[in-house]
């Protein structure tokens, strides 16, 4: 037997020199990040302190001191680890207290915590849709890589709605067999965009068409509604979602992902999903510090008050200083670039010359074309930041000759 000659290296280094070639390779910015002087971190790659604008910490509860001396406490007196599984080594106490807490933000009969969103999302929507038998799954087509994954592993049949497209989404449920069983995904807030899904008028297509609703909240616990549980908690429709999907590594600041359901759905989730079962839990001492810090934003809108204030008046600035801040409904202001090079080269900028780090979004992250800059304003930055960030904008979109035409994402859509 004689083998070719493959020349695995070549191949490789062929698939990352696509990428570069395309504008969109991606580079991680080296960065420390320090208790107490966030949005402020240490940048290994400058040697300098620059000012973060897309951390998706947008309360900077990572650096609350609840959470820190919860977290602290908890190593102390537990330990490092959880031990294994839940499965194999029993469950920690302090999760079991944590599902608690997230049962009772969402008002729902009971919750169950993974070891991210993405795991959550891919868990979940996989088991479901692979339980419910000869189910359809409608998905919106802007759903994040976690939920299209978990439904591909599903094998369900699949029908894509165009994005917040109510009309586009009957006419699907209207087509399916009535007598199939039926589930909805999709988000509250769309983080690339910003904007925020019809949830009331998803919920009356899901009762007419008896279709059960599965809604990613991950952009919006702990910074939406009186108590943190999201947008659906806002607008008085907690109760009329099947699922609520959250995470505990954005808003909350430290890390996991949960769904919150009945008693029934998550009690099969737990019984059957993969990706729950076979990994290992969540150490109590992030279970602890996520607890403090949804029980801190269930009773304080303090931080909420000051984030939106601070979005509303960096988007009134950008606005007026003429930059391309594109229509969002909620916290993140995303800025149209519209080509993956001077984007990747305007956060390089920024960085270099500003001690500004904003992170380019490129494609498969964003549609081609629709490239851009996305700013996270956070109630740690104030208005002199906010000078200073609109400044340094207009300067490099000048420098760079920037000016994308809004209509592509018209097209994009
Ligand atoms: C980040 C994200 C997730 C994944 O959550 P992690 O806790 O970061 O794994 C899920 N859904 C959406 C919409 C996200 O943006």
């Amino acid at each position: 037997m004689t083998y070719s000659n493959i020349n695995y290296e070549a191949l490789f280094q062929q698939s990352i020199n696509r990428l570069k070639s395309e504008g969109r390779y991606r580079v991680f910015n080296d960065l420390e990040r320090k208790a107490g002087s966030f949005p402020h971190a240490q940048s290994h790659i400058t040697g300098k302190t620059v000012n973060v604008w897309c951390s998706n910490d947008y309360l900077g509860m990572g650096q609350h001191p609840k959470v820190i001396s919860a977290m602290s406490e908890a190593i102390g007196r537990y330990g490092a680890g959880a031990g294994g599984t839940r499965n194999i080594s029993g469950t920690h106490h302090a999760m079991v207290t944590l599902e608690e807490t997230l049962a009772e933000l969402h008002n729902k009969e009971a919750a169950l915590v993974m070891t991210s969103g993405y795991v959550t999302n891919e868990a979940a929507l996989s088991t479901l849709c692979s339980i419910l038998p000869d189910c359809i799954i409608f998905s919106d087509e802007y759903n994040h890589a976690s939920m299209i994954h978990g439904i591909k592993s599903s094998k369900a049949e699949k029908k894509i709605f165009r994005h917040n497209d109510i009309g586009h989404l009957e006419e699907l449920l209207k087509a399916a067999n009535p007598l199939r069983p039926k589930v909805i995904a999709f988000e509250s807030v769309y983080s690339m965009d910003g904007d925020i899904s019809p949830i009331a008028a998803i919920c009356d297509l899901a009762e007419k068409y008896n279709a059960i609703t599965y809604l990613d909240e991950v952009h919006a616990v702990g910074m939406y509604g009186d108590h943190g549980a999201g947008v659906a908690e806002r607008e008085g429709l907690m109760e009329r979602l099947d699922i609520i999907q959250g995470t505990l590594g954005k808003a909350y600041g430290v890390m996991g992902g949960y769904i919150a359901s009945t008693r029934t759905i998550v009690d099969v989730i737990r019984s059957y999903a993969s990706g729950f079962i076979f990994t290992t839990a969540l150490p109590p001492a992030l279970a602890a510090g996520a607890n403090a810090s949804i029980r801190h934003l269930m009773e304080s809108s303090e931080e909420r008050k000051r984030h939106q204030y601070n979005v509303g008046a960096l988007k009134d600035m950008m606005l007026k200083a003429g930059i391309p801040v594109m229509p969002s409904q909620s916290h993140i202001l995303p800025v149209l670039v519209a080509d993956p090079v001077l984007c990747k080269k305007a956060s390089d900028m920024l960085l270099n010359q500003f001690d500004i780090y904003v992170q380019p979004i490129n494609f498969p992250t964003v549609p081609r074309g629709t490239e851009r800059l996305r700013i996270t304003p956070t109630p740690n930055h104030n208005h002199a930041m906010m000078f200073e960030l609109t400044r340094a904008l207009v300067w490099v979109f000048e420098r760079l000759g920037i000016k994308p035409d809004m209509s592509v994402l018209d097209k994009a859509a």
